[in-house]
């Protein structure tokens, strides 16, 4: 093993390249494919050693992985512009600009990116400084960046050729399809491609020493994402969108190592592909996949009839667990933040924008693991809104009850049972809409004087079953 310092300048390298797969989930919808991005020629042939070396260390993969080659590969060096131009044409036919949209969005308004930050200029430049190497599946070709050094290459190569012979025998391209529009499962199956392609480029490291990476001690995967500060553009990146890119190759080499053990070998993990993980949850804790632990199906109503026009619907999605713990992250230390992460049972959410005036509307409706936590989350997420609107008027808080208003609109946060719910950007006749809309008992009144109060409640949990909080709420 060459340590996590070495680990970490690969992961460094290598980070951009699920860029386009993960933080910008591939979005083909049915009115206008976009032609498919694909390389010209490169600017020069590549030398015979690297074609040597290429096919060299393709059979060794092909052996340490059991995956025997089925086809022949097309081998290219690449010039920065030439990287650039596959990034731009990439990027556009993997996003609908409606989905870029909706997602910048979504992003500013959970607090995840600042408010009018260049998602995807910021982005190509990123992709374009830090890529090694990539492997397209649409055109079975794989290419080393050209700024790579002749020394470093071999293990770019293992890097990528892994996940070509993955892709040959299982189609990498349709099966991370299959998971949409599920942004989180995406994730997921991202975390999946990219564990395992670094899993086995350091089991490639270690070939001849005796040592497996199955064998050895299990990586830390906060001790990897601590080793990103330098003057790159992903260590300037907003936190969120940093741990983002980096997490398929740490969370990923982590559960890969895990599937690694719990079976024989890579023999084993294979059947991954047939199975893959649903969620960020199962990735970021194994044990759960390897259970079957599901998430819980969360729906949100139809918005007709409640938000009516000019409300629109950008998108409704599944921020996971891996998307909580960074709002989470936000606001609460690190440690707290990860312990409610670990509540998540299941989510959705939807970004709606009001056509005429632009402002955005963020609903996020929760399941936690049961009622206990969906209190602990409610005291919790009632603070993390109130640190991220400074400004805040009209504060009404009961047990599992908590609203006020923003220079954005209404804020609305309300626990039943084992559920949570938000409204951010809308009015209390808009929430109270979406509460019976979902079958929610009715939220408390708002009362004149004292009853609205700017004293901090303190939140415990709370004796009584949920219907009693429920009614306890609903009644005053
Ligand atoms: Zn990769």
């Amino acid at each position: 093993m060459r340590g996590p310092k070495m680990l970490v300048r690969w992961l460094a390298l290598l980070a951009a390249v699920s860029l386009l797969a993960v933080s910008l989930p591939a979005r083909r919808g049915a009115q206008q494919p976009a032609p498919p991005a694909s390389l010209p020629p490169p600017h020069k042939a590549p030398s015979a050693e690297f074609l040597r070396a290429a096919d060299e260390v393709l059979e060794e993969m092909s052996k340490l992985l059991g995956l025997a080659v089925k086809a022949p590969l097309k081998k290219s060096v690449r010039s920065r512009e030439e990287v650039r131009a596959y990034v731009v044409a990439r990027m556009k036919e993997d996003r609908e600009p409606a989905k870029r949209y909706a997602d910048q969005k979504a992003l500013e308004k959970f607090g995840l990116i600042p408010k009018g930050f260049p998602l995807d200029s910021f982005l190509t430049e990123l992709l374009t400084e830090q890529v090694a190497g990539l492997y397209d599946p649409k055109a079975h070709e794989f290419f080393i960046a050209d700024w790579i050094p002749a020394g470093g290459q071999r293990i770019v190569m293992a890097h990528e050729l892994t996940h070509a012979l993955q892709d040959q025998h299982f189609h990498l391209d349709p099966w991370m399809d299959a998971a949409k529009p599920n942004d989180d499962a995406v994730t997921a199956r991202q975390a999946v491609v990219e564990g395992a392609a670094v899993a086995a480029m350091l089991d490639y490291s270690l070939r001849g020493s005796g040592m497996s990476f199955r064998g050895m001690r299990e990586l830390d995967p906060d001790l990897l994402l601590g080793g990103t500060s330098d003057d790159s553009s992903l260590a300037k990146a907003p936190p969120f969108l940093r741990d983002s890119l980096l997490f398929p190759y740490t969370a990923g080499t982590v559960f890969t190592q895990r599937i690694l053990r719990a079976g024989t070998g890579w023999g084993d993990f294979n059947r991954v592909f047939e199975n893959p993980p649903s969620s960020t949850q199962q990735v970021l804790h194994p044990e759960l996949y390897l259970q079957g632990v599901q998430p819980k199906a969360t729906q949100l109503p139809k918005w007709k009839g409640i938000l009516p026009l000019p409300w629109k619907s950008l998108d409704e999605n599944t921020l996971g667990e891996f998307g909580l713990l960074g709002l989470l992250k936000l606001h609460l230390p690190h440690e707290r933040a990860q312990e409610l992460a670990a509540l998540w049972a299941g989510d959705r959410y939807a970004i709606l924008e009001h056509e005429k005036t632009r402002a955005l509307m963020l609903v996020y409706r929760l399941q936690l693991a049961g009622e206990a936590q969906a209190l602990r989350f409610f005291g919790n997420y009632s603070s993390l809104l109130e640190m991220k609107y400074p400004s805040r008027n009209e504060l009404l808080r009961r047990a599992n009850f908590f609203s006020f208003t923003s220079e954005e609109g209404g804020v609305f946060l309300r626990c039943h049972i084992d559920q949570c719910l938000s409204m951010e950007g809308g009015t209390r006749a808009q929430f109270d809409a979406l509460t019976a809309a979902i079958g929610w008992p009715r939220n408390p009144r708002v009362l004149p004087g004292p009853a609205r109060s700017r004293q901090k409640t303190t939140i415990a949990v709370l004796p009584g079953n949920a219907s009693t909080v429920t009614s306890f709420a609903a009644g005053q």
